[in-house]
């Protein structure tokens, strides 16, 4: 008798799988359609003439929900376990990778479509619960239009940064023209911005949506009542113990910052800094410049050095070229980093200039732009091409952003940031927890939970490179991550998945293998 030439081919444990199951009675059977019997043939044609792997996938496919649904073998069909065989072995020929057709169909296809399901609640809402300001655009647009003449500017006054700063909003009155809000809105700011500074530029502004409540963009940046009824000590923004030479500030070995100035094209809200940023804007000396610079050049450990303020692009382009020059003559300093968030208040700031200091800086060593965007509503068409423009000429623009509630305190609102700022050139860096110490803005605070689950459940769901870290800060950065190490059991780890709470065991390294010094090529020595 001659055996069936199918006999010698072994299938892998899916297709087996997938086969028996095709074969398995089940107790009901109904009946199909001669139009759906037909359609099944129709496709087994094709599958036993291709050379592609589709077709060979949704035969099998359809064979498998019309067994699912109503129980129908392929016998009843006119297959024999035998053809099936033939066409599955097809798929794994073709495929470059031998990938057969149960691991396919059975595994690989579910998994994504798990996969999707776990983000499907995103992907529906992210668009309505967290627009970007380029989805907004149109709307902004409009702001703008309404704010350039009730704030009289001309074309040129909104494309420029000294017009931006020129008619910053830094009154009631302005705010008045720019911003419709409540009366009584208007009369606690009126008390609240005679303690605390106010100042948003005429594009910051424009991104607020109008009639919006709590709108991301205005709680930023316009200071509200509770900031005078949370009003505590204000802790200044370098503690004597943290600050080991002039305009300096360095608590970690190899890096430290250089606080350039005081100054910051908008006055956020949140800020860490707002004893020092939000009273008078300050010019520092070049002494005081020296000296910082004097302390890096003494300490050779020194390696990375963060430019900050305030905002370092609000100095002038001559000045950004000094410092980056004299950091770049310093042969320890190997690597730097620009503090500053003008990208997002005021694009227009990005110039031809500053960005060719930029890339002749990054040329010698490494220069970073570290930056802050706290809503997807932060980034515009406007915002996105200052960033792409830097990017082209550093090393790395990331994003340090503070976890602030009702701002980015959900996981469409933060995976919406992440998603949004990848797509403007940014890696984000870091999430901040919104300080304890400024008790103004406890009101923003966000408990330290929520944000863990916010950040973890990003594992698995979205790229890798747009996830952020989740820090605390108290007395240097802290990581909040909880740990996704369960516990030991029978010298095997036990890991659990973020994106699905599975727990898998994973063998640890043999400790002895480990221990062994006489590894690799030292095994040649001695
Ligand atoms: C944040 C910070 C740094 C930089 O920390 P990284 O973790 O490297 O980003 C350095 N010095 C001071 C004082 C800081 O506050
Ligand atoms: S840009 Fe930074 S330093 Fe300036 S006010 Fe905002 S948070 Fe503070």
């Amino acid at each position: 008798m001659k055996e069936p030439e199918s006999s010698k081919i072994v299938l892998d444990e899916f297709t087996e799988e997938l086969l028996n199951s095709l074969f398995e009675k089940k107790g009901q059977k109904s009946e199909i359609s001669d139009e759906q019997k037909q359609k099944i043939q129709q496709l087994f044609n094709v599958a036993r003439e291709t050379n592609l792997t589709k077709p060979i996938l949704d035969f099998f496919a359809e064979l498998k929900k019309s067994h699912d649904d109503y129980g129908i073998l392929p016998e009843d069909l006119g297959f024999s376990y035998d053809d099936l065989v033939k066409i599955a072995e097809k798929h794994r020929e073709i495929d470059e990778h031998h990938v057969t057709v149960g691991g396919r169909l059975c595994r690989a296809l579910p998994i994504v479509e798990e996969a999707n399901a776990r983000v499907k609640e995103y992907v529906e809402k992210k668009d309505i619960e967290a627009p970007s300001g380029i989805e907004l655009w149109g709307k902004i647009k409009e702001n703008a239009r309404r704010i350039k003449k009730a704030l009289g500017m001309k074309e040129d006054d909104w494309n420029s940064f000294s017009g931006q700063l020129r008619f910053a909003i830094n009154s009631l009155d302005d705010l008045m023209k720019a911003v419709e809000l409540p009366e009584e809105a208007y009369r606690d700011i009126r008390e609240v911005t005679r303690h605390y500074r106010m100042r948003l530029t005429p594009y910051y502004a424009s991104l607020i949506m109008p009639g919006r409540v709590n709108d991301p963009i205005l709680v930023q940046s316009v200071p509200t009542r509770e900031m005078i009824d949370n009003a505590g000590i204000e802790i200044p923004p370098v503690a004597a113990d943290h600050s080991p030479a002039r305009l300096i500030d360095q608590f970690y070995p190899r890096v430290l910052t250089i606080k350039a100035t005081n100054m910051c094209a908008m006055y956020c809200t949140h800020c860490l800094r707002i004893a020092h940023i939000g009273k008078k804007d300050r010019i520092y000396s070049k002494e005081a410049y020296r000296e910082a610079l004097d302390y890096i050049r003494q300490d050779p450990y020194i390696r990375d050095v963060l430019i900050t303020g305030g905002d370092a692009f609000i100095l002038p382009n001559d000045m950004i070229r000094w410092l980056l020059g004299e950091l770049d003559k310093i042969d320890h300093v190997r690597i730097k980093r620009l503090g500053t968030r003008i990208p997002v208040t005021s694009p227009m700031r990005v110039d031809e200039e500053l960005l060719d200091i930029l890339e002749e800086s990054n040329d010698i060593k490494p220069l970073r732009v570290v930056t802050q965007v706290n809503t997807a509503q932060e980034i515009t068409p406007v915002s996105r091409e200052a960033f792409k423009q830097i990017s082209k000429r550093v090393s790395a623009v990331m994003n340090q952003a503070v976890l602030l509630k009702g701002i980015n305190d959900t996981r469409v609102k933060m995976w919406k940031l992440c998603e949004t700022i990848h797509e403007a050139y940014i890696r984000p860096y870091y999430v901040f927890n919104c300080s304890f110490r400024n008790p103004q803005f406890s009101h923003l605070r966000v408990p330290i939970e929520v944000g863990q689950d916010i950040i973890e459940s990003m594992y698995g769901n979205i790229s890798g490179d747009a996830i952020p870290r989740y820090i605390a800060t108290a007395g240097g950065k802290i990581p909040l991550h909880r740990t996704n190490v369960v516990r030991k059991e029978d010298g095997q780890i036990i890991l659990r998945k973020p994106w699905s709470g599975e727990e898998v065991a994973y063998p640890d390294a043999d400790p002895d293998v480990y221990a062994n010094d006489r590894y690799a090529f030292a095994r040649y020595w001695k």
